[in-house]
Parts: C-alpha cells; structure tokens; sequence
C-alpha cells in the first residue's frame, strides 16, 4: 500500500516497474514459503522433488533455495549415492539449529521443549508438581526452561513459543479462556509469555495441538477429515479436524468429545452432567481392569460407541486413539473395529482408518511447535529469528 501511493506522481513506466516488483516480491514470498512448507512436511528432499511438489521449475527452485539457506533456513548437501549414473542429486533439509520452543502446562508437570522445523524435539525440561500451577509458576519455568534449551542447543535461532493449554483458548490464540484442571480462568498467558521471553508466544487448546502434530508427521499425516481422542489424567481431550480445518465450534467448545453423554443413568462427571465418555471409560478404571478381560471388553464397546457417534457427526478419513484410549485399542483392536462396523451408519465404515496416535509423549510438544512455526512458513523471509543465549 505504501509503495503504491508513493509512486502516485510517478511516471508511467516507473508505476509499471513498481508494480511489477511489487508483484514480482509476491511471488518470489509465496514460493519461498511454499518450498520451506514442503521441506518442513517432507523431510529432506532432492530439487526433483521439490520441482515435483510445488510445481516451480528447476531454475526458481535453485533461487529460492539459496536464498533459504542465505535466511539460515536450510542446508544443501549432496545426497548419498544411489548407484544411478549421473551427477549427485543435491538434497534440501531444514536446518536443525531454528526451533520453535513448546510449553505444556499440565496438572502434575511443567514441560518445554525445543522442537526442529522438521518436527524433532531437541531438548526438552520437565519439572513434575504436587499442585497445578499458576500462571505466574508457568511463566517463570518457561523462562527458566528456555535458557537451559538454549545453552544446551549453544547458538539455536528461536521463531517462538507455542503452549498447549488443558482448557478452553480464545481465538485470539493467547487468552486461556477456562481450564478447569488448572484452575484458570482468562489468562492472557501468550501476552505474559511474550513479554517474558522477548519472542512471538501463541497458545491453544492441548487436544487441538495433539491433533495438528500428528496431522503433520504422525498417525494423521495428511489425512484432512480426523477425529481424535486422548485419555490423560484430567479426562478425555478431543479434537476434530473437518476438512484440513480444525474445528472450533462458535465458542470454541467444539470438539469436547470426552463430555459425550454415554450412559444417562452413568457416573456423575467434573462438568456436572452424568455419564459422560470421561467418566464411563477412565484411567483408574481402567488401570482396574488390567486383569479382567470382560471388563475390558466393555470399555472397548463404550470406546466404539463413541466412535461411531462421531463417526455419523464428521465422516472421517481416520480416527486417532491417544494416550490410555490409544492403550485400550491396542488390547481391543479387534473388539473395537468390528464394533464400530456394526454400530456404524456409513456402509463403507471399513474404509475409516481406526489408528493409535504415534507421536507419542513427544505429541504436544510437536504440535504446539508447529503453531510457533507457522509465520515462519507462511513467510520465510519476513519473520526475525531470536538467539536466546
Ligand atoms: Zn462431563
């Protein structure tokens, strides 16, 4: 905007010429931004690759490529040899010294991590709690945390924070609207981040981060329609991504899947209602059950029955099953798909991938990261890495 009206008294042909610069740096940001998200998903790749994946032919993509490297975004390096005859293909891999750093406040433990582009946790501090902490404890550790990550990185350029909150966030992506397990209740915890650490801080809901971090390199990879399901020790988290867009609902109470009502004569549950999933399937019952195979059936039937609600509520591609869920399918695999098929309303509900999240205690981490990373790879060019040491 700027440039346009500063060239308004411009001659014709210098308007032209700026336009087209201006035009010209559009093209060259958004091509820059569509080779470091395809080094980013993909892992290392070969300039044929990376010609076949954003559709640039070989002569931009060797542009675009050194000016990633000169940003200090990506490395080049011959590739091992395969045997072809032929010159050595050069292989593009992000560089592992930019990270994202990752905070998961969580009723028992203080985590953060430092996290690669390309998905790796490099680093990680945990300090284990007998009470939920407060804002104020959570700042602190980050701070703390992400010194020590630093150091022990030596020299590591930082895009950002990204935290998984256990709760409700506002879409402003910094406000902790409501987390009930913490105990806190409109927390503008990515402002206090920011100003504490001196770098760009985001935040979101724990489930919804699991959810994106698989969708980027786990269970989920690439999959558009998912519907996801963690059991941890403050109930169950659920997220849903409804094609490539993860869903909100109108106040962001969208995908509460754990308060699914089960049983109407059920348990009474934290949120005040009776039989919620996260009351009828839960760790302690079934940490219960380990030894009693028709009790573990049963839960593995509940299991299914929520799947297939969901199921006739988004369609997915796949179903992720995570943390105590993900051990529940693992011993009842077979009890659970051939329930869902028989619950099912879709016809070809065997096409429905039911999968165990994979990524693991590293899933939050990753996810949350991913949020961090996401104005980088939107414009490599334009976001100022930060060296905390
Ligand atoms: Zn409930």
């Amino acid at each position: 905007m700027d440039d346009e009206q500063a060239s308004g008294d411009a001659p014709a042909e210098a308007r032209i010429a700026a336009a087209r610069g201006s035009r010209n740096d559009h093209t060259r940001r958004h091509n820059l931004s569509a080779l470091l998200t395809a080094v980013h998903y993909g892992g290392p790749l070969t300039r044929a690759q990376l010609t076949r994946d954003t559709g640039l032919n070989r002569s931009t993509i060797g542009g675009l490529v050194a000016e990633l490297a000169e940003l200090g975004l990506v490395l080049e390096d011959a590739a091992a040899e395969t045997g072809a005859v032929g010159r050595p293909s050069l292989i593009v891999r992000p560089r592992t010294d930019v990270v994202a750093l990752a905070l998961h406040p969580d009723v028992d433990a203080l985590e953060l991590g430092a996290v690669a582009i390309d998905g790796t946790v490099l680093a990680r501090r945990r300090a284990s709690l007998e009470v939920p902490p407060t804002p104020a404890d959570t700042v602190a550790f980050a701070w703390e945390a992400a010194r020590e990550v630093a150091a022990e990185l030596g020299g590591a350029r930082v895009v950002g924070i990204g935290a998984a909150v256990p709760g409700l966030v506002d879409a402003d992506g910094a406000t902790v609207v409501d987390a009930p397990h913490l105990g806190w209740r409109d927390v503008v915890l990515g402002d206090a981040l920011g100003d504490a650490l001196g770098i760009p801080a985001t935040v979101g809901n724990d489930a919804n981060m699991g959810l994106r971090a698989e969708w980027s390199f786990g269970a989920a990879k690439g999959v558009d329609t998912v519907v996801y399901l963690n059991g941890s020790a403050s109930g169950i988290g659920g997220a849903a991504l409804v094609g490539g867009r993860m869903l909100r609902g109108g106040r962001g109470y969208g995908g509460e899947f754990g308060h699914m009502m089960i049983r109407s004569d059920g348990e009474r549950c934290s949120c005040g209602r009776s039989g919620c999933l996260e009351t009828e399937v839960n760790a302690p019952r079934l940490d219960a059950a380990a030894h009693d195979a028709t009790a573990l059936d049963g839960y593995a039937e509940t299991l299914a029955a929520a799947i297939a609600n969901l199921e006739c509520a988004f369609d997915p591609d796949a179903v992720l099953l995570a943390g105590y869920l993900g051990a529940l399918f693992d011993v009842r695999r077979s009890l659970v798909t051939e329930r869902v098929k028989a619950l099912a309303f879709r016809p070809d509900v065997e096409d429905v991938v039911i999968a165990r999240a994979a990524l693991g205690g590293n899933r939050l981490l990753i996810g949350a990261a991913e949020r961090a990373f996401a104005p980088l790879l939107q414009d490599p060019a334009g976001i100022p890495l930060v060296s905390l040491a």
